[in-house]
């Protein structure tokens, strides 16, 4: 075991701050990495703010953060993908049991013994949970180590490996794709990229906002239309008509609104993970045999075909990059919609602590 520096959070209502914090020496089949940037995911906020407990209930201390970018240190023997010195990634998972069906067809996310990045039951027994990325270093089976295209600046491409693949996953799952018209709600980390894909996949893609100061971004991300959700009007027009609508909205919200805008048997696929259950009207999905659902981040294959997507489409996430010392003041603004449109971590800043 070493130590290492982080950011956790002791109590739902406390701020995060420096602390220090137990890794494992790589084993046979670990890579170490020095963690350069991490994105801060509205989930990380959730997890803190134990708003989840429901779902998952926070053991603090708490150290979030799992859109991890950063540099090979070490590796064990073991290790065939990665040496020392290489780009090398992490996202929301660290583990899995490699031998259930889901991991079989590279769906790890649905595994039912997944170790999540940070507040799962740390296998190792390095500390009693796993601690995220808000850190100096972190230490992953290779399984769960992904790949950056070398044209991706770092600091964009950390956010890739939530907000990305989360978006990617469903996209790509309900067929969007050329002449496919989409919705994409709520313009924050998740639907920035939404946005993204959605446009890159050739879809007509249609943002709904709260924030009528975020249009013309959503123009220049790549929608083709904007509609202000708080306009009945303007949301009317769009009645019966859309393939495809992802909701990444992180709060309470009327998603019958939404449903109302699917054509016969289009989808609404929820992301967003407000802490209260939503409200759903059943004639809305009936009398259109419209269907809702939601999906979980995606598999560690598709996270790497989502990579290789962006190197190739030149996609990373618009950020604006923070010291860790602003992580508790970015919490803040997140919960105004206040991010353009996603803070990423320069983890340089840790070392000054
Ligand atoms: P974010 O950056 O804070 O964006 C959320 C956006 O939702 C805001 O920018 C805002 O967009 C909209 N919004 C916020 N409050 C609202 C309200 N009261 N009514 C209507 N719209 C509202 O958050 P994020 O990091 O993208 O995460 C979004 C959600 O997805 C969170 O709940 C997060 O936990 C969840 N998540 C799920 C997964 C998964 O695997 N399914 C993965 C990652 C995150 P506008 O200003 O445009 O209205
Ligand atoms: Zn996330």
């Amino acid at each position: 075991m070493y130590k290492t520096k982080a950011y956790s959070a002791t109590s739902a209502t406390s701020k995060l701050a420096s602390a220090t914090i137990p890794r494992r020496e790589p084993t046979d089949h670990d890579v170490q990495i020095e963690i350069l940037f991490c994105g801060v995911c509205h989930s990380d906020l959730h997890q803190v703010r134990n708003e989840w407990k429901e779902v998952m209930p926070t053991i603090y201390p708490c150290v979030p953060g799992h859109e991890i970018v950063g540099r090979v240190t070490r590796v064990g023997r073991g290790v065939t993908k990665f040496k020392a010195g290489d780009l090398a990634a992490v996202g929301c998972m660290v583990d899995s049991d490699h031998t259930c069906p889901n991991c079989k067809e590279g769906l790890e996310q649905f595994c039912p013994n997944v170790t999540l990045t940070y507040n799962f039951p740390d296998k190792h027994e390095t500390a009693p949970v796993t601690y995220g990325g808000y850190s100096d270093s972190i230490v992953v089976n290779e399984r769960f180590v992904l790949r950056v295209p070398s044209n991706l600046s770092l600091a964009g491409a950390a956010p890739l490996l939530c907000a990305g693949i989360t978006t990617y996953s469903p996209l790509r799952h309900w067929g969007v794709t050329k002449g496919k018209k989409v919705g994409v709600v709520g313009l924050g980390g998740l639907g920035h990229m939404g946005v993204k894909f959605a446009h890159a996949l050739g879809a007509h893609v249609v943002v709904f906002t709260t924030s009528p100061g975020k249009t013309e971004d959503a123009l220049r991300l790549g929608a083709d239309e904007v509609v202000v959700s708080r306009d009945a009007a303007a949301m009317q027009e769009h009645a019966s008509t859309f393939d495809f609508i992802l909701d990444c909205v992180s709060a309470n919200h009327d998603i019958n609104a939404y449903v109302n805008l699917l054509a016969r048997d289009g989808n609404l696929t929820l992301v967003g993970a407000p802490e209260k259950p939503l409200a759903l009207s059943a004639f809305g999905l009936i009398m259109a045999r419209r269907s809702l659902s939601g999906s979980p981040i995606g598999g560690i294959p598709e996270t790497q075909e989502m990579l290789d997507f962006c190197g190739k489409h030149n996609i990373t996430a618009d950020v604006e990059i923070i010291p860790i010392q602003k992580v508790n003041e970015a919490y803040d603004r997140l919960l105004k919609s206040d991010v353009k449109y996603r803070f990423s971590i320069d983890m340089a800043s840790l070392k000054s602590e």
